[in-house]
Formats: C-alpha cells, structure tokens, sequence
C-alpha cells in the first residue's frame, strides 16, 4: 500500500498477511464474507459488531437504496430523521430524546457535553481499560495501557477524565469522597474491549446510586451492547436506568450512524442551556433509513435463540479444545464472548491483563483462518454471532474450532 497509512484507516482492521499478501475483503453477505481470492469465511468480526442482522441485511440495504435516490445529503430537516428517532426511541424506555451523530465515538463526546452543562461540572469518570471511543479525553487508560496507570497512587488523570476500577464497588466511593467536580460516570454493561469482562452482580447499580447521590449523571455506553441482548439497552434488561446512552453499531446494521439517547429533563440542555450539536453528516437520510429498517428487523429477532446458540457454541469452544488437552474458557454473552486460556474467565482488568495471550490469540486466529472463519486479530478480541449465524453457519464455525484445536495442540500454526 502506498497512500493508505499502514494499508488501514482504523487500527483494529489489522490481521497478519498469510502467503506473503495482504487480506483484503471482497464482499460481505450474511454471515459471511470472501476475500479477493475468492475465499468465503464465516465472519466472526462483523463489522466489530455493527452487522448484528448479518452482512448486506436485504431490508436495511432496501431502505438505504431508496434513501440514496432520494439524494444521500440535502442539508435540511427530512421526515425520515423524526421516524427513525420515533423507532429508536421506541425502544429505549425512558431515554426518549435523540440526536443522531455518526460514530459512537462521536455520541459519547457529545454525553460528556451535555453532562457537563447540566450539572456545571467538568470531570468524567471511564473505567480503567474500558473503551469509549477513540477521542483524546476517552481514549485515555485503554486496555492495554490501564494496569500500569491504575498501579499508581494518584488516581490516574488526564485532562477531566479520571479512571475508575471496575468490578471494585469501595473504589466508586473513594473517587467521589475525593472529588467534587465530577459530571458523570460512564459506563458499559459489560467491559467488552477488555475481553468481555461482566459486571460483578450489583456492581452497575452501586455506581450507579453513588453517582446519582453525588449529583453526577449516569452514562451508559451502549454502542457495543445495545440491541445484542434484546431489541434496546442492555442497561435496562440488568435493571440500570441511565440519564443518557450512546448506541451505534447495531442501530445502522453496519451503516455509519451512532446516536445520544437521553432523558426529556437533561437533553432539554440543548434548548435551556445552549449546548452545541452539529456535523455535516449527522441525521442523514441514508443513515436515518439505516436505524429505521434496522429498528424494524430488530424487533423480529429471536434473541433467546441466538444467546443459546452462542452459548452452546462457547461450549462446544472449550469442550474441543479440552479434547486436544489445552484448557480455555470463555467470557461475555452468547452473541460477544472472548476466549481466554485457562480455568475461568477474569473479573477484572488486572486479571484480564495478567491473563492475555497475545501468541495464543494470533495462532487461534490464524488457524481458525485457514479452516474458514475470520476473526478479529486482537489479544481482548472478540467473536460476535449476528442473526444469520443459522446452523449451518455455526456448524461449520464449530467444526473449525475443532480444527483449529486439533492443529494448534500439534505445533505452531504459523
Ligand atoms: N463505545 C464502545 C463501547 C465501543 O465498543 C466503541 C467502538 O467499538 C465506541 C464507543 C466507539 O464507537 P465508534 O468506533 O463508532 O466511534
């Protein structure tokens, strides 16, 4: 590649060159996606989760194909914006007032304004090793760089943002005795970039209720998890009520949309207290037709199905692996789970860092290639199953697995 910056726009894309040649997809469809040799793998990856309906979903790409004719970019209010807010926010309780923003990157910087407005304060509080997009205030303390920031005795702190150690209810508390001047909290169901790290049960609602006493807003960042576990926020099926939620990825189905979800009282900020929204591409036609199909196709999903068919997949995982005498196990729901080697999956980010295998995870990607699945190339990477994840498909991703085990007990797959 000679213009591209490192033949990728976004880091995450990177997989290693097998046969001396760059891995450069053709096409995507369903479950699956081919490579310009015309190799057809069953896709783990998904768009890192935005194609929860499947590659090219026929009722998404209908919706966008009328969009488009109608012209991608008209610069004024269109009816589609409205509808699809109505079909989102039709599934998000009481978090009922939108914008819709491009990225969930985007969406989370936008959260932190508006709580900073509404509560006059400046700080934000991420968890240690969580991901909350790529901007600089965010991107601060990301897996791979939080252990040694979280060893320090200051709190470790950049900018506004301040880090916080999940799984650890006393340390919510001493953050808070410590500081005044915190805005809110963000949080995620899960920590899903450390390796799909779960909430210790109560630990959200205990943050939760420590922020609220202290006059900070909660902020749940769905951009991963939301519409994975049902048709709207994972917060509100573990029974969190945020003031405000960032989605994106599956809300587009792979198109480039996210959007700031919030409460009626904090997001009347843009109005009373002047916060700024804006962005060229923000409400788009193509994007809102995106939503709206997506929102629609959502709700016919059958998402108790599809968990156990990750589940059942997690353990066919380590039951083929345990044949070949390596132990794994794995972490997260059935549609977004991590494989970890060892007895049990970590709690925490201190675990998940002492337990990462960056070897491992490159030969299991590797070996899972060559016998027909991709997967991300990540050491807290994850694998991802979307609605047409039928059993075919998870048949022949089981039987690679098994492969997969079978060869990399026997030597190097590289
Ligand atoms: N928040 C979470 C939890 C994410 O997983 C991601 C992306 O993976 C983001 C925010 C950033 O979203 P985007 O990549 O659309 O900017």
């Amino acid at each position: 590649m000679q213009h591209l910056v490192g033949g990728i726009s976004s880091g995450g894309r990177t997989v290693p060159d097998l046969e001396g040649r760059p891995f450069l997809v053709d096409r995507a469809q369903g479950a699956y996606v081919w490579d310009d040799q015309g190799r057809r793998y069953v896709d783990t990856a998904l768009g890192f989760g935005a194609t929860f309906l499947g590659h090219n979903e026929p009722v998404v790409t209908e919706a966008i194909r009328e969009a488009l004719d109608r012209g991608s970019m008209p610069a004024y209010a269109h009816a589609l914006e409205e509808e699809a807010a109505a079909s989102l926010a039709a599934h998000t309780q009481d978090l009922t007032k939108v914008v819709f923003v491009n990225s969930g990157s985007e969406a989370v910087h936008l959260a932190c304004r508006v709580a900073r407005a509404v509560t006059g304060r400046r700080k934000i509080v991420k968890m240690a090793a969580g991901y909350d997009g790529w901007f600089d205030d965010m991107a601060f303390g990301n897996a791979g760089s939080a252990e040694a920031k979280m060893a320090a005795t200051e709190r470790p702190a950049q900018g506004d943002t301040l880090l916080l150690r999940f799984n650890d209810s006393q340390d919510v508390e001493r953050l808070f005795e410590d500081c005044d001047d915190i805005a809110a909290v963000v949080l995620e169901p899960m920590m899903a970039n450390a390796g799909c790290i779960l909430a210790a049960p109560g630990y959200l609602h205990h943050v939760a209720l420590v922020a609220r006493s202290k006059g900070a807003l909660v902020i749940m960042d769905e951009v991963l998890m939301g519409f994975r576990l049902h048709a709207g926020l994972a917060s509100h099926l573990l029974g969190i009520q945020p003031d405000l939620a960032t989605v994106g990825k599956a809300i587009g189905n792979g198109v480039a949309v996210a959007a700031l979800v919030g409460t009626q009282e904090v997001m009347a900020a843009f109005e009373n207290r002047g916060v700024t929204r804006a962005g060229t591409y923000n409400g788009n036609p193509v994007a809102c037709a995106a939503v709206k199909a997506a929102m629609h196709a959502l709700d016919r999903v059958d998402y108790a199905a599809l968990q156990q068919s990750g589940n059942d997949l997690r353990q066919h995982t380590v039951d083929a692996f345990a044949r070949e005498g390596v132990q794994v196990c794995t972490s997260g729901y059935g549609t977004v789970f991590t494989i970890w080697r060892g007895p049990n999956p970590p709690s925490n980010y201190r675990e998940a860092a002492r337990m990462s295998d960056a070897d491992f995870t490159a030969r299991l990607h590797v070996a899972l290639r060559r016998n027909g699945v991709m997967s991300m190339f990540s050491t807290y990477g994850r694998h991802y199953l979307s609605a047409r994840h039928d059993d075919d498909v998870l048949q022949r991703w089981a039987g690679a697995t098994a492969s997969a085990a079978r060869e990399m007990a026997a030597g190097p797959a590289q």
